[in-house]
């Protein structure tokens, strides 16, 4: 199958490449596109076949479930069926938020399919910021499914070459809207009635920061993340299992193909003779302790300069892959400082240096 990538500039072009993928989505199919987190993969939630072709495009296994993106506010109902109780505090949270990269889990309307949930009783439901998904789902008028552009347990796209990377061939169309401005996906919390405030559990941090949360309710203290041995465990075991809250957030994940180490200090690391490296900073300093440890092939800096983890986490993604193509035995990544939009990117790190399983 040929991709096509289209550009979303000028208006002209944004016009006639709306207009393509709007048709394309009509006929059941997937078109990936951008928004502010990364670039999704989208098909209509009420066409089967478009749900099945983002499993079968992604690689995705059917145990893990899809985000849905809604054109408008006030179709939350369409989806989703809230609890009287958390009628307040979501709304209030929509208002902050919303369009912007925050998931709600919900209790799914029956309508929603079990491919979508995969098989769960919930959905997570989300509203972008981004002009171009934007302008797709207000000329399509229903919720798109949306996962992430790229092959299951890969790095997620945050330009439309990366999508082209990882979906060319297995998908019709790409809409070329830029870079994406936040980098990272989307923050996901589920919502507990209590009083006075609700508790707003995160189940995977990203740009909206518990910091920004904590006003609307009382952040809970976070699990142990599951292993990616639970879900595997999970897929094939028929006997009642307790619900899993972050279905996908599997150990291993954001995989480079070249190993990938995150090293916490550097008096933990001797380079070994005649192995290529390269390097991940963070600000790409001297006095971090991390330029000098080897002969390092490339030094990739997240935030030049001023050392800002905002920035890291719009380039992160990017320089991931960049570092991917070069072919050094192994890159070595700094940690970034934990608070705010870092803990998202730090929890990022780990995920793509934990050891590949099987099935990623
Ligand atoms: P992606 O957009 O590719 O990052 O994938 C969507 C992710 O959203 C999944 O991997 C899950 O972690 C999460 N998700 C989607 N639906 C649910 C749900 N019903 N309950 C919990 N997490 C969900
Ligand atoms: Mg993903």
């Amino acid at each position: 199958m040929e991709t096509r990538l289209l550009p979303t500039d000028p208006k002209d072009a944004l016009h006639e490449s709306v207009r393509e993928a709007v048709r394309i989505l009509e006929g059941g199919d997937v078109v990936a596109l951008p928004t502010e987190t990364v670039y999704g993969l989208a098909g209509d939630v009420t066409s089967p076949d478009a749900i099945n072709r983002i499993f079968e495009a992604k690689e995705r296994p059917a145990f893990d479930p899809l985000i849905v993106h809604l054109p408008k506010r006030d179709q939350l109902g369409e989806v989703a069926d809230v609890e009287p109780a958390l009628e307040k505090p979501l709304r209030r949270l929509m208002e902050a938020f919303w369009p912007g990269p925050l998931t709600f889990i919900l209790p799914k309307q029956p309508s929603v399919s079990d491919a979508i949930t995969a098989g769960l009783p919930t959905v997570a439901v989300r509203m972008s910021s981004h002009p171009v998904i934007k302008r797709v789902l207000h000329e399509l008028g229903r919720p798109l499914a949306a996962p992430s552009a790229n092959r299951f347990g890969r790095i997620s796209p945050t330009s439309a070459a990366a999508a082209q990377e990882e979906l060319q061939g297995r998908i019709p169309l790409i809409l070329d809207g830029g870079a994406c401005s936040a980098g990272l996906e989307s923050t996901i919390i589920r919502l507990e009635a209590a009083e006075p405030k609700p508790i707003i559990h995160i189940l995977r941090q990203g740009p909206v920061t518990a910091d920004q949360l904590k006003k609307f309710g009382k952040i809970a203290k976070k699990k142990k993340p599951r292993r990616e041995t639970d879900a595997e465990a999970a897929a094939t075991d028929t006997s009642p299992q307790p619900p899993m809250e972050a279905p996908g957030q599997t150990a291993s994940h954001y995989a480079p193909r070249t190993p990938f180490r995150l090293l916490t200090s550097p008096a933990d690391f001797s380079p070994e003779a005649g192995k290529r490296y390269a390097l991940l900073s963070y600000r790409g300093e001297a006095k971090d302790g991390y330029l000098d440890l080897a002969d390092f092939e490339e030094i990739s800096i997240l935030s030049p300069g001023s050392g800002k983890v905002p920035e890291a986490a719009v380039r992160l993604f990017f320089l991931m892959r960049q570092l991917d193509q070069l072919g050094v035995d192994e890159i070595i990544a700094e940690p970034v400082p934990e608070h705010g939009i870092g803990a998202a990117i730090m929890e990022r790190l780990r995920r793509a240096a934990a050891e590949p399983r099987q099935s990623a």
